[in-house]
């Protein structure tokens, strides 16, 4: 591809522009230029017409999409919380599969409950390891330092091992997805309410925070991963992957909340969460846990004491999203917020007393938009092809 092309397939790939005036201005090319040179792309199979939008009266804005035959495997896996699905084009085959486990720590437990996600998912979609182009996983670290080709606070024990070890394990070319995929397809539902910038704050296994300003030049999308979940809320608080004591993501991350449930338990706490951190020796998952937590803490003093911790914590983070970046809405993701309507809007009174200027009705927080199957959608899409066929090429 040449260089216009390149900038051209990325821009429809990720979603930022995809109609040929979008590009055309994102790119600040004339458009019967941006025209030529999108018709060269879909004669050579690169891009092909997706979506049409209807505007009022007038011709429809033809959409465009990343050409795509093969048939992708996407995985998003942050550590306790599993879904797969196959997908051929746009469009899933069969069920997506979703799974809770204990917070995985080591690549064997990794890698057996990968292979099960896959064979359920390739079972839903009733077709079997031969019929995959390739894989995505989406995981929870970022590009690593000093010779460590990943790095990851959630799942320290990745630094050592690389990302190496997922193809052989899955048995197809994967690629690990590192960046946060959402932000550009929530922004994109959010566009025809005039919103022009998001932030998605997640809480999960980690504690991250990742925006997009569509008023910046392309290429604005911004993660504060290491940030926000990495700044220090009790100095002498416990641990953190990271490596620094008493990070946000130590005190309120979902592995954390267990944590500290279990001790207390342990030591002798009377709460009816003991049955949810203690199944019968079996390990809990932290998203056990939080459905747990909502569920009793009307009645269980200590679950309620718990639970405002984790309320006011968030709020906290939600205030330094808007202190820092003032998104006009901060998404808030992760398997310990999703769902949890009384909680947000808790969250979101506490964060209006925290936030240092503005109006209060400049926060907006909300919930995602998108369901598991269109994430694992957009997820499937980041397939790189090309790099597909180099390593088949080079195998
Ligand atoms: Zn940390």
């Amino acid at each position: 591809m040449t260089l216009p092309q390149r900038l051209v397939y990325q821009l429809i790939r990720s979603g930022r522009a995809t109609s040929q005036s979008d590009i055309a201005r994102h790119l600040r090319m004339p458009g019967n230029t941006v025209h030529g040179l999108m018709g060269r792309m879909a004669e050579a199979g690169l891009i092909c017409p997706g979506r049409k939008e209807r505007r009022g009266r007038g011709r429809p804005i033809q959409h465009y999409r990343v050409r795509r035959d093969g048939t992708v495997l996407a995985v998003r896996w942050l550590g306790s919380v599993w879904q797969a699905g196959v997908f051929s084009g746009e469009s899933a085959r069969g069920q997506i599969q979703t799974r809770q486990s204990p917070l995985v720590t080591d690549l064997d437990q990794a890698l057996e409950a990968l292979r099960g996600l896959r064979d359920a998912a390739l079972a839903a979609a009733q077709l079997e390891m031969g019929d995959v182009t390739g894989a995505v996983v989406a995981i929870n670290a970022v590009r690593g330092e000093g010779g460590y080709p990943l790095s990851s606070s959630v799942l320290p024990w990745l630094r050592e091992v690389g990302d190496a070890p997922f193809s052989q394990a899955l048995g197809c070319e994967t690629q690990l997805q590192l960046a946060c995929g959402a932000v550009v397809p929530e922004l994109r539902a959010r566009m025809s309410e005039g919103v022009r910038s998001l932030t998605i704050l997640n809480i999960g296994d980690g504690v991250s925070a990742h925006g997009m300003s569509l008023d910046e030049e392309w290429g604005g999308e911004h993660a504060w991963r290491g940030e926000v979940g990495h700044m220090v809320v009790e100095p002498r608080g416990p641990m953190c992957g990271c490596g620094h004591r008493g990070c946000l993501e130590a005190v309120a991350s979902g592995p954390a909340v267990l944590r500290r449930v279990k001790a207390d338990v342990e030591a002798g706490v009377r709460t009816a969460l003991s049955a949810a951190v203690l199944s019968g020796g079996v390990q809990a998952s932290p998203g056990s846990l939080f459905d747990e937590l909502e569920r009793v803490e009307g009645e269980d003093a200590y679950a309620a004491g718990v639970v405002e911790d984790f309320v006011d914590r968030v709020a906290w983070a939600v205030s330094a999203v808007v202190n820092m970046a003032g998104p006009d809405v901060i998404v808030l993701s992760g398997y310990t917020l999703e769902e949890r309507e009384t909680w947000r809007q808790r969250i979101l009174a506490r964060a209006r007393d925290m936030v240092l200027f503005g109006e209060e009705e400049d926060i907006r927080v909300e919930y995602p938009r998108l369901g598991a199957e269109e994430y694992l959608a957009e997820l499937s899409l980041t397939y790189d092809f090309r790099a597909g066929d180099a390593a088949v090429q080079r195998a």
